[in-house]
């Protein structure tokens, strides 16, 4: 798991060596005597100087302290990540260099990333598939392309019509319009029901269940 605070993540009162090295070290996964040749190997590739595994968390920067938290996720030979927001609270320079370790790593260690956002930019850039949710259900699953060369839900065309783009000179933003219902007491029906420019009676009263409109490319709508 890497989590989107990387500073409220990361024990203050423990340093580097172990945050990182603490749970392999506990799985059995290494031997004491190999511990710090193990963490600096895992520090060089996240990008760290192997030498600040003596440092505690205070003493990073944001995208350092992320970078430790990617270390301590690797540490345990993860076949599947889980990054919730893990770029969210950096700067956008910063995140680019996170963004970029995620890729290489997914790559050369083979690794699935479920990667959480809600920055849209974001997901285009690093996911081969994208399930988009709303109120807690998944309204639409598909791949890259699927999802924005050919979105299919209303609430998936909404999100994408509201990303302003570097071609346009005049860019109209429309909102979607009503508020985010409770999730502790959902709309019946389809959740997006009362935000949404398509809805019908039928859309009132009964759950749309996920179908393929195309291969791989799921959609939770009676209008797509
Ligand atoms: S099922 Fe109806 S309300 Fe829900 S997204 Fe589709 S058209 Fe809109």
């Amino acid at each position: 798991m890497i989590f989107q605070d990387p500073f409220a993540s990361l024990n203050p009162r423990m340093r580097v060596r172990d945050i990182v090295g603490h749970a392999p070290l506990v799985h059995g996964m290494v031997s004491k005597d190999k511990l710090d040749d193990f963490v600096d190997e895992l520090l060089v590739r996240v990008g760290l100087d192997p030498s600040y595994k003596r440092r505690y968390p205070h003493q990073f920067s944001g995208g350092q302290r992320q970078r430790v938290g990617i270390a301590r996720a690797l540490a345990v030979s993860p076949s599947v990540l889980v990054c919730d927001e893990s770029v969210a609270a950096l700067d956008v320079s910063i995140q680019a260099q996170i963004l970029n370790i995620f890729m290489e790593l997914r790559d050369t260690l083979d690794l699935t990333c479920l990667f959480i956002s809600h920055d849209i930019g974001v997901v285009r850039h690093i996911s081969h598939r994208v399930a988009i949710m709303y109120l807690g259900r998944l309204v639409e699953l598909g791949n890259n392309d699927d999802i924005f060369e050919t979105p299919a839900h209303p609430y998936t065309r909404l999100l994408l019509d509201g990303v302003p783009r570097l071609s346009q000179r005049h860019f109209a933003f429309h909102h979607i319009t009503g508020e985010i219902p409770s999730p502790l007491a959902p709309p019946p029906g389809c959740h997006f029901h009362p935000r949404c420019p398509l809805a019908t009676e039928r859309c009132r009263q009964e759950r749309p269940q996920p179908r393929e409109i195309s291969p791989g490319h799921m959609v939770a709508c009676f209008e797509a």
